[in-house]
């Protein structure tokens, strides 16, 4: 009988044709990586993706939106964004607090649709253990030697302070293992490509 996979059949909720359920994503990966680029890159290509957008307490850069890159609060914003537990996670990241807001991420998986996370490492662990069904997703550079241009290529920080993101970078760079996929920053356009076909999105 060919009636298990029958139009039909496949589009029911049965254990053998389970529904695909969409998922929460999560990108993260060591400092420097490149997240934000392939982000950005994917949202030009296809802007109807929704990626959460967070909450921060540092201070916008030249050109960022309130509301489009991050949601810019104060310290008391953040303190009450985190004891109303409205964060789904939150980390310290180089001086300053970035969370992702719980709500508006539940309610697009109810709505149906997919969700992209772009957040540092502690958040994805938090996001692992809060939401399991999530995926998580790894950005690594194509090499060692690709990051270590990348984290000093600005050549304005001082030796210690280099020295210092390379070793956090190597420390990063370990939490490969706790993730689901992992996909090797070669180019913008590849990864990105490989991120939607992990979201099923074409
Ligand atoms: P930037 O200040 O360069 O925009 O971001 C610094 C770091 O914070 C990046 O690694 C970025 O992925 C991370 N980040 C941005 N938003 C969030 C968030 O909501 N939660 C967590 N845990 N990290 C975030």
């Amino acid at each position: 009988s060919r009636g298990a996979t029958s139009p039909l059949a496949s589009q029911g909720a049965s254990p053998a044709h389970p529904v695909r359920r969409p998922r929460l994503t999560v990108l993260s990966g060591p400092s420097g990586v490149g997240k934000s680029t392939v982000v950005a890159h994917l949202r030009t290509v296809h802007p109807e993706v929704w990626l959460s957008v967070s909450a921060t307490t540092r201070r916008p850069r030249p050109g960022e939106q309130h509301g489009v890159q991050y949601f810019f609060v104060d310290d008391d914003e953040f303190d009450k964004l985190v004891a109303n537990g409205e964060l789904l996670e939150w980390a310290q990241f180089a001086g300053n607090r970035y969370g992702t807001p719980r709500r508006a991420v539940l309610d697009k998986l109810a709505a149906g649709e997919p969700v992209l996370l772009e957040i540092d490492l502690q958040g994805a662990r938090q996001v692992r253990q809060t939401m399991p069904e999530a995926r998580l997703v790894f950005l690594a550079p194509p090499s060692w030697e690709e990051l270590v241009r990348r984290l000093t290529g600005r050549g304005t920080e001082s030796p210690e302070v280099i020295e210092e993101r390379l070793a956090t970078a190597r420390v990063e760079l370990a939490a490969e293992s706790e993730f689901d996929e992992t996909l090797v920053n070669t180019s913008v356009e590849a990864v990105a490509h490989e991120l939607l076909a992990l979201m099923q999105i074409d």
